[in-house]
């Protein structure tokens, strides 16, 4: 059997694998199966890929695993859940640059065609515009260099279209006399980079998961791209997968905020501030008045939020859930499609600490019936439970979402008066029915079972 054969059986079952992957990490109880099945893949392409173009030796590759594992396993035991969106911004923009690097390199094999001379150009211009765009997601999501609040002046839009059409133009011009000294070249690449930095400045911080879920999807199709120009068909599958993966988490998160991608791209969300004032009353209640309220109470549904995840109370509310059930109460968890950080994000941390996956109620089931909690506790969140996205003249106006304040008494767990990521006062918190329970997440919740004794 010749080397590309192996090469390309290989590849056949990496494509395998990354497919059964994806489809595993569609629920809570195979996702982390699905994780490896599609890490295994990713392995077996790079082996095989490196392998049967003999681009290094054993030693190298072997180093590469034990170089890759380590930082691999590092950043999965140090990074904390609530960086992840970060750290998926760095993860985006190293592919990007990777294969910006890949295309220009590939300009320098001899002959090129006008095919790979057009597929390299493409993995240039989507890599160089995906590595600058997620840089500045990070900075943004981070809070590092800049604020994470929407950068907009006058005549953006115009400069950003003048851009794109430099950066076309110039490619065309590359491609008529596809040469890597050709100094369209340094041009694409500089348009490129400096238009993903235009691209995102104008973003909202609350709108970065959406940019960088689509930063994903372009990282992808730049490999793509790279892969029709070294001819590598793995590649090529691999990068497919990860742009349409990206497009369709895209889509289901601006479905979820009501909102078009055109408008998370280009309103710039965050800066438009709220008019109204909101009027009414705190009213803070103490850990032993909860106790007394749940303990009567025969129906309770957490609404969890970004405070649950950056409090790590995920194992205390579970422990509150059990003793609520044996103490005669329904119990339930109501999760909002993109409350947290990233999509399933609350999925994740309930199934980390064995909620059993058949309490989690999602925003369209548990609204209907919402009337008939008699106590919904809201966990650190804030703009998924937010009733002014129902009136017009609100930033948020459009966004669905879980509607708390209809619910007999609210308890609201957080540790300030502070709004949520997208910077909009909330008037649950001034609600007739609500008590704001004010703290960390987890202290106020294990307060309240230790009132239970
Ligand atoms: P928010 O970010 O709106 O609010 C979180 C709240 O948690 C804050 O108000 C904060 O208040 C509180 N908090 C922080 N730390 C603690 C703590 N230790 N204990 C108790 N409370 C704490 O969270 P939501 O989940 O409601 O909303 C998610 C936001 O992210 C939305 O704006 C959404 O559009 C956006 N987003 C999410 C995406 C996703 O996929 N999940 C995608 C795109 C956007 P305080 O400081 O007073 O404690």
């Amino acid at each position: 059997m010749s080397i590309d054969l192996i090469a390309n059986l290989s590849y056949i079952v990496a494509a395998i694998l990354f497919i059964f992957g994806l489809k595993m990490l569609g629920h809570p109880n195979t996702a982390r199966r699905g994780n490896g099945f599609s890490a295994l893949g990713m392995f077996i392409a790079v082996v095989a890929g490196l392998t049967a173009e003999g681009i290094v030796s054993y030693e190298y590759i072997l180093g590469g695993i034990i170089v890759g594992s380590i930082i691999g396993t590092l950043a999965a035991r140090l990074v904390a859940m609530t960086v992840m969106p970060e750290m998926v911004a760095l993860f985006n923009g190293s592919g990007g640059i990777a294969s910006l690097l890949v295309g220009w390199g590939t300009l320098y094999s001899g002959d090129v065609g006008t095919f790979t001379a057009i597929t390299a150009l493409l993995a240039i211009l989507i890599g160089g515009v995906t590595f600058t765009g997620s840089l500045i997601a990070y900075c943004k999501l981070s809070e590092t260099f800049i604020s994470s609040g929407a950068l907009v002046f006058t005549g953006q839009r115009v400069v950003n279209s003048l851009l794109l059409i430099g950066m076309i133009a110039s490619a065309v011009m590359f491609c008529m006399n596809p040469s890597p000294d050709s100094q369209w070249l340094y041009v694409v690449v500089g348009l490129a980079l400096v238009l993903g930095i235009m691209a995102v400045i104008p973003i909202g911080g609350a709108d970065m998961p959406v940019v960088i879920s689509l930063l994903n999807s372009y990282s992808g199709i730049a490999a793509c791209a790279a892969g029709f120009a070294i001819n590598n068909n793995i590649l090529i599958v691999a990068g497919s997968l990860v742009g349409a993966a990206g497009i369709i988490l895209t889509n289901i998160m601006c479905k979820a905020m009501n909102r078009s991608l055109a408008n998370v791209l280009f309103s710039g969300f965050g800066s438009v501030k709220q008019s109204k004032a909101i009027e009414g009353e705190v009213k803070p209640i103490s850990v032993e008045d909860a106790y007394y309220v749940l303990e009567a109470a025969s129906n309770v549904c957490f609404v969890p939020g970004y405070g649950m995840a950056a409090a790590q109370a995920q194992h205390v509310v579970k422990e509150l859930g059990q003793i609520l059930e044996a103490n005669g109460a329904e119990v339930s968890y109501a999760i909002h499609p993109v409350a947290g950080r990233m999509p399933g994000h609350m999925n994740v941390l309930l199934a980390e600490a064995d909620v059993p996956y058949e309490q989690l109620v999602e925003m369209d089931d548990i609204n209907p019936r919402i009337e008939n909690v008699d106590v919904a506790i809201v966990i650190g969140a804030n703009d998924v439970v937010n009733p002014s996205s129902r009136e017009e003249d609100s930033p948020m106006y459009g966004m669905p979402i879980i509607n708390v304040d209809k619910a007999r008494t609210v308890f609201v767990l957080k540790r300030s008066m502070a709004s949520g990521f997208a910077g909009v006062d909330n008037p649950l918190f001034f609600g007739e029915n609500t008590r704001m329970l004010f703290g960390d997440a987890k202290e106020s919740i294990s307060g309240v079972i230790s009132q239970f004794g």
